[in-house]
């Protein structure tokens, strides 16, 4: 636990209004030993987990050195140069960027340059020469290329952000070419969540006698704040715990829902379509600004689902070392317009999201980590619950051992039970929707969902900049409809809900017949209908020592 507060740590009082603007009482560990260091000009190598607000650990010192070195030179030039793999996260760091200079945007001026596609509309916002520019390796050497980002005089700092994630996503080769291209003398920051070969070698090439910080902190938040679950269920039994949790409120608040690739995410999203469940789906596919535009609003409480691909092979590791086609390493679109510099399970801060749920099982254990890493983020409260095919079990085991569990050991993630047959019942209807969602429907639905954010996308670049206030009506959870909906499988008939549930259900149902006949109330933000200490998954009870856990319902014993 940080023991300093920020005003102790000698930031600028612009710089500690805004801190306290964004609710910050005290800075986090990292940002506690980073903030005096970077301070003091050292070079930096900093191991932290994801959420553990590392993003500021390296701005509040950035920004606070550029604000002195700016009073003493007038001329205006590109001092900062942030790198991350990612456009979702380009944009993210750009944000937290203006947040942080509230009180001083006049003197700290910022372009992120990882998401707009077009590289020309980009040249006039780096002729004015903003102080930091943030972007992919691949698109700041393509400006450095082309003399329109000039660093060579003026380069204060150079950050590498989610630094073990810059080779797997194929920018070893730009990032190598990049450095050459930069000044002897600059400070750098390499802000990592995990130390692999990757990052050492990247620490050789940029770093010079850092000062290295590994908290000693686990890979993800201690089970007082981040509870892991995980169930058995075969490909049938996944659609229909999915309808029973979310129809029934079982998982409540904001959810995550993984899944392992772009078909599966809209099969996933036809299949709750079935049931009037509205979600957004987060792919490569979708144009970044939707992207952006989706996980904004997701953030501010406007959708309760996001469906997410975690697409593994666009950074695939074994597709590394410069390996990548050209078309995906240069941040381009990839054969099938898939975006390479596309990754929300990595890096990307969600709000305030109660529960990720893996509908399907992540390729790898850091896969694992950085998808669990979107809850229980800063002091909040998170749950994780894995979906496990039987042929995923050396894979959940991989896992375990990783975080300490499993063998002799108490496991981390917790069986979650489940009485599957109490659900029987539901099983047809599942079916039922399940059948609807044919091949022919996912493409069609893939396609108009593609054309429509296209559209959406030129309105986010252009209309919205001058009508800020019709930003937020723009929505990316509207149903595609490529498939017939049977009106009755919006409701759940009341014979259908397991008697052992009804008390938990009734009361739900009941309040949202009420809510539906206030139109007003429907726009309530999803996080206000969870309050932080409750447990989204609101049946289950895990007695720890007692191998059987039980749910206030009764629905959970095996
Ligand atoms: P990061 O690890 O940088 O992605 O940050 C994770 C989350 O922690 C973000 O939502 C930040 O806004 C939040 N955060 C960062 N620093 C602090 C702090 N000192 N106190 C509370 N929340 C913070």
């Amino acid at each position: 636990m940080a023991t300093l507060r920020f005003h102790e740590l000698g930031v600028d009082d612009r710089l500690l209004k805004a801190i306290a603007d964004l609710g910050w009482a005290k800075p986090t560990l990292i940002q506690e030993k980073a903030i005096p260091l970077a301070m003091d000009g050292k070079d930096l190598l900093a191991r932290a987990r994801t959420g553990s607000g590392k993003t500021a650990a390296y701005l509040i010192p950035i920004i606070q050195n550029l604000l002195q070195s700016k009073m003493s030179v007038s001329e205006q030039a590109v001092r900062i140069l942030i790198l991350v793999p990612t456009k979702e996260l380009g944009h993210q760091v750009q944000q937290m960027i203006r947040q942080l200079t509230t009180y001083c945007a006049r003197d700290v001026r910022v372009a992120d340059i990882s998401g707009q596609a077009d590289i020309s509309a980009q040249r006039p916002i780096l002729m004015e020469k903003p102080d930091i520019v943030v972007g992919t390796p691949s698109r700041a050497l393509v400006h450095m290329k082309q003399q329109t980002l000039c660093l060579r005089d003026t380069l204060q700092a150079l950050v590498i952000d989610e630094a073990d994630l810059i080779f797997s996503f194929g920018f070893e080769e730009d990032l190598k070419n990049l450095l050459c291209q930069l000044p002897k003398i600059f400070q750098s920051f390499l802000m990592s969540a995990t130390f692999n070969e990757d990052v050492q070698a990247i620490k050789e090439l940029v770093l010079h006698n850092p000062v290295i910080l590994k908290l000693e902190e686990s890979q993800l938040p201690d089970s007082s704040q981040l509870t892991q679950y995980q169930i058995q269920c075969e490909e049938e039994d996944k659609f229909l715990l999915l309808y029973t949790l979310l129809k029934l409120s079982l998982v409540r608040g904001k959810t995550i829902i993984f899944v392992n690739n772009v078909e599966r995410s809209y099969r996933l999203k036809l299949f709750l379509e079935q049931f009037s469940i509205p979600a957004c789906v987060l792919n490569s596919e979708l144009p970044v600004q939707s992207r952006c535009h989706i996980i904004g609003q997701f953030n501010q409480g406007f959708y309760d689902y996001i469906i997410a691909t975690d697409e593994q092979s666009l950074s695939d590791p074994s597709e590394k070392k410069g390996k990548k086609p050209a078309g995906k390493r240069k941040g381009g679109r990839g054969e099938k317009g898939q975006d390479s510099e596309y990754g929300v399970s990595r890096g990307i801060d969600f709000h305030n999201v109660s529960t990720v749920l893996n509908f399907d099982f992540p390729q790898s254990v850091d896969s694992y980590i950085h998808r669990a890493g979107r809850t229980a983020r800063a002091n909040n409260p998170g749950v994780v619950l894995t979906f496990v095919a039987h042929t995923e079990l050396p894979l959940l085991a991989d896992i375990e051992e990783a975080l300490g569990g499993g063998a002799s050991q108490e496991s981390v993630l917790h069986p979650y039970r489940f009485r599957m047959e109490e659900v029987e019942g539901f099983r047809y209807r599942c079916r039922d929707a399940m059948r609807s969602v044919t091949k022919q429907a996912i493409k069609e639905a893939r396609l108009k969902e593609i054309k429509e954010e296209l559209l959406n996308s030129e309105k986010l670049k252009t209309y919205f900049e001058d009508n800020p206030r019709d930003f937020n009506l723009l929505r990316h959870d509207k149903a595609l409809h490529p498939a017939i909906v049977k009106p009755h499988l919006k409701n759940v008939p009341d014979y259908l809900i397991p008697p052992s549930l009804r008390s938990v259900v009734d009361p739900l149902l009941r309040k949202r017949k009420r809510r539906r006949m206030q139109p007003s109330s429907s726009k309530v933000p999803a996080k206000k209908q969870f309050k932080k200490t409750q447990n989204p998954l609101r049946t289950f009870k895990y007695t720890k020592g007692n191998k059987k856990a039980a749910t206030k319902t009764g629905a959970g014993q095996s």
